[in-house]
């Protein structure tokens, strides 16, 4: 069996481990379970908070309005979904939206390592607050700050954080300075470190 197959298989296991999981309350009241998809030879992988509405009617992370704006923010630098891994910290949909608490975050953590030590990415992309604060365990650290940065995380791998879809969508303008134009400039650096990796050679923005 080559690598990428018996790769493939632990992933489609983990999904299933995911998709029969109690570990936490949030499975109660889910539709569907929301492992993440993509591709798995990736080196970098995006993460989210946890599933909206949309994302919990289909079982896909980032198909709702803020992931439309995801999309679109990738399209923006000529990268696809499929190019990419795109997951969240949280594998069902908090009741009305509200941020995961820091046991649900704890107990889906092991499948969120699971799926990162199947794929091996280089970089993460952290999306908004929570994905931040997973990441990076440093008190009182504001995204407003931090976007746009890289963090060493374990074994090597960088973490970019940028600001959440769903908060673009709540601040539209497009003004310099403005969220929207500060997220232009940093999905140009995860382009150029995709590009990096890809070429075997190091990160650097
Ligand atoms: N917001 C997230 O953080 N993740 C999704 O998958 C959708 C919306």
């Amino acid at each position: 069996m080559t690598d990428y197959v018996k790769r493939k298989e632990l992933l489609l296991e983990l999904n299933s481990s995911i998709s029969d999981c109690s570990l936490c309350p949030l499975s109660s009241s889910r539709t569907n379970t929301v492992p993440g998809e993509g591709s798995i030879e990736t080196p970098v992988v995006f993460v989210g908070e946890g599933p909206g509405a949309d994302e919990d009617a289909s079982g896909r992370p980032f198909v709702g309005k803020a992931g439309e704006l995801f999309t679109k923010i990738l399209d923006s630098v000529r990268l696809s979904r499929q190019d990419v891994f795109i997951t969240n910290i949280v594998k069902c949909r908090p009741p009305k939206n509200r941020v995961p608490s820091a046991e649900e975050q704890r107990a889906c953590s092991p499948y969120l390592l699971s799926q990162l030590a199947i794929i091996k990415p280089k970089l993460i992309v952290a999306l908004g607050a929570t994905a931040l604060s997973y990441f990076v365990e440093r008190d009182g650290l504001q995204i407003t700050k931090v976007r746009g940065q890289l963090f060493d995380w374990i074994g090597g791998i960088k973490v970019f954080v940028m600001f959440h879809p769903s908060y673009l969508l709540r601040n539209a303008s497009r003004a310099p300075g403005s969220p929207k134009s500060l997220t232009w400039e940093d999905i140009q650096k995860v382009r150029k470190m995709y590009d990096q990796l890809l070429a075997g050679e190091e990160i650097d923005i």
